[in-house]
């Protein structure tokens, strides 16, 4: 159990959880989602400081505990830095849900090293600093929970988003390998695919564009971010003999493995 981390009632009682991303949209569900189930929750944010500590009051109200953590997790200096000042402050982290991401579309013949990169960086190497820090937290425990936010992209691939799918991709395979690694200290490590989820990210695909994705779609409409929080509440609470997996939460879009 965390030194310093106060937790409440439920299954993730005295268990803390560090989410990425979680200022907003989807990471932000899966903040209040395991706090609601007792875990102690650390809402991680880039540059929305205002919105992390706006979900972290929501926590609170809700009956919960948590805190707001400033970094950039495409940094590996920031990452380190993260993982140390919560050490120094009593905190070990139990679970860690990759989700921070970001989208720079452009199709292939004009994406830039830059779009390339900003991508790879965040949303692959992002998570696996993280892990990197968060796995030497929780092997001498024998307990830990990583959950990666992939996406559908990352397993059909999407038009202007050959660098998200790569990266997202490359995550999936991540998970695979990480999880024949670290099976043995208690951890599971798995990936979450979900389909089109409705958050800032879906709101800035072109409406035309939104109107052929949800034909496609075989339930019809986008998923909500509480959606993919119960997934990783599942994950983190039943999923005591599940890792190396990839879940599928999108409706539908994609039936395969
Ligand atoms: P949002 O754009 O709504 O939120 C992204 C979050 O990530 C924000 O809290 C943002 O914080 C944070 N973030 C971005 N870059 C960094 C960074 N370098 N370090 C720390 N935090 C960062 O995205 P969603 O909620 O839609 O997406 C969440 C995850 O789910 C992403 O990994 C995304 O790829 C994935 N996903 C989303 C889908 C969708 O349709 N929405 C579908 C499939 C997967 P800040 O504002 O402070 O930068």
């Amino acid at each position: 159990m965390t030194a310093r981390s106060q937790n409440g009632q439920g299954p993730l009682s005295g268990k803390t959880a560090l989410i990425t991303g979680a200022s907003r949209g989807i990471g932000a569900a899966i903040a209040r989602d395991l706090s609601e189930r007792g875990a102690y929750v650390l809402v991680n944010y880039r540059t929305s400081e205002a919105q992390a500590l706006a979900v972290v009051d929501g926590v609170r109200a809700a009956g919960g505990s948590g805190e707001a953590w400033q970094c950039d997790v495409s940094q590996l200096q920031s990452a380190q830095d993260l993982f140390r000042q919560l050490s120094e402050g009593g905190h070990s982290v139990d679970i860690l849900v990759n989700n921070a991401g970001i989208a720079r579309d452009r199709s292939f013949r004009k994406m830039g090293d830059e779009q390339w990169g900003d991508v790879l960086q965040t949303n692959l190497n992002g998570a696996m600093y993280c892990t990197r820090f968060a796995v030497e937290n929780m092997a001498p425990r024998g307990y830990g929970r990583v959950v990666n936010i992939a996406s559908v992209v990352g397993q059909i691939g999407a038009f202007g988003q050959t660098n998200y799918a790569a990266a997202k991709g490359a995550l999936i395979s991540f998970t695979k390998a990480l999880a024949l690694e670290v099976a043995r200290y208690g951890i599971t490590v798995n990936a979450i695919c979900p389909g089109y989820i409705g958050t800032a990210m879906w709101d800035a695909i072109p409406a035309k564009v939104q109107a052929e994705i949800i034909a496609d779609i075989p339930m019809q409409r986008v998923g909500d971010p509480g959606e993919v929080a119960s997934c990783v509440r599942y994950l983190v609470t039943e999923g005591t003999y599940i890792t190396g997996q990839t879940i599928n939460v999108n409706g539908g879009l994609y039936r395969g493995g």
